[in-house]
């Protein structure tokens, strides 16, 4: 009897020189926030990124929560947020005592619709967070239109997206300030961490300062503001810079194998494919699909025929303003790309690990599932 394999939906790759730097933590003892792998591994961010400085975080939530404090968001702001996201971009407002102002999204991207952004602005908005779902970069001219209109920031929420391009520019420079997850099923991982990136030397000391205690950069244990303990450690720090030292290999493997799925399954029109624009690069953090027809009770029986299969799938997000510290006062109509995407989509294993035979035999399966599903 052979042992049936088993696809899950993400797994992290550590084949560099991770173990490597890791025992030179342990060596060393610089275990805790200081070492010199935390300065080599933002450096070596920043210069893939193209940013004038990359700040590592503890974790992605912590990124978005920093990137709005430095633009001294507090209760009285609104922040524009797409619905169709994972809870933390509106979490990290409401850390802030703001209020999210939710944007459906555009039927083919998934991401924010930037036609229906202006309608939702008011004298309180202050920014706006676009998130890359899904490793597709966000179609960011008519942003860039309504944010400098409104004299709006904007907040990239690149969690899903290192690498992707959009108009030739790499995320994490594509707004004022860009938070990044590193948690283990991201495309590069520290096991849990974050990483911002920005341009703007204001921007990058304030959040220097928040993450560490609120502490005056000049004067020891001086603390002119409330700050957090929001830092990484050394050895996070020891995987990261091993895991950016391949990033060219970690993103051209998933759009490999985003590029074999589109291949794959072509010809299937039982289901949307994932819609990339000319001048955007998508990375396929995690390959999805929508079912055309059908709804989530249909979207759910596929995924059960998959796990029979030994492969795991996840279903997309939830709409942020079904879930119920977002309900009250909400217009559960007012969404309905969102909350129909959400209940017809999947997402199929993606990792850099998968081969040629590996993403055949997956389509081949979604196909089985979508004849018995006789849709
Ligand atoms: C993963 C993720 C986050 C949160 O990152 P953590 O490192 O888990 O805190 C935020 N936004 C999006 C879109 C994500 O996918």
């Amino acid at each position: 009897m052979s042992l049936k394999p088993f696809y899950p939906v993400a797994i992290p790759i550590l084949n560099g020189n991770e173990k490597k730097y890791v025992m030179d933590c342990m060596d060393s003892t610089w275990i805790s926030s200081n070492g010199s792998y935390i300065s080599r591994f933002e450096q070596a961010f920043a210069d893939f990124s193209n940013a004038k400085h990359a700040i590592s975080i503890n974790n992605g939530t912590s990124a978005l929560h920093l990137s709005l404090l430095a633009h001294d968001i507090t209760e009285d702001c609104e922040i524009i947020v797409p619905t169709l996201t994972f809870v933390a971009t509106a979490n990290a407002v409401r850390y802030c005592g703001a209020k999210p102002i939710f944007v459906d999204c555009d039927p083919y991207t998934w991401n924010i619709d930037p036609t229906l952004i202006e309608k939702k602005i008011t004298n309180r908005t202050r920014g706006i967070i676009v998130v890359h779902l899904y490793g597709n970069p966000c179609d960011m001219d008519p942003i860039y239109k309504v944010a400098k209109k409104h004299g709006l920031f904007i907040i990239e929420d690149a969690a899903e997206a290192i690498g992707a391009e959009f108009n030739g520019k790499l995320t994490g420079t594509l707004g004022d300030i860009a938070a990044f997850s590193l948690f283990g099923n991201k495309i590069i991982t520290t096991g849990e961490g974050g990483m911002i990136t920005t341009n703007d030397d204001s921007l990058a000391e304030k959040v220097r300062i928040l993450k560490g205690q609120g502490m005056d950069s000049n004067k020891r244990y001086w603390h002119p503001i409330i700050g957090y303990n929001y830092r990484m450690t050394n050895i996070q720090a020891a995987i990261g810079l091993a895991q950016i030292e391949n990033v060219h290999w970690h993103v051209t493997r998933r759009i490999e194998v985003g590029n074999l799925y589109l291949k794959y399954l072509r010809k299937e029109n039982r289901l949307i494919l994932p819609t990339t624009k000319p001048d955007v690069t998508n990375v396929f953090w995690m390959f999805s699909v929508v079912l055309k027809k059908g709804g989530e009770k249909e979207r759910n029986n596929l995924m059960a025929y998959l796990l029979s299969k030994g492969i795991e799938t996840r279903p997309f997000f939830y709409p942020i303003h079904k879930l119920p510290p977002y309900m009250p006062g909400q217009n559960t109509n007012e969404y309905p790309n969102a909350t129909s995407i959400s209940e017809r989509g999947i997402n199929l294993p993606s990792h850099a690990g998968l081969s040629e035979e590996d993403i055949q035999y997956l389509c081949q399966c979604v196909q089985e599932g979508l004849d018995l599903l006789g849709s």
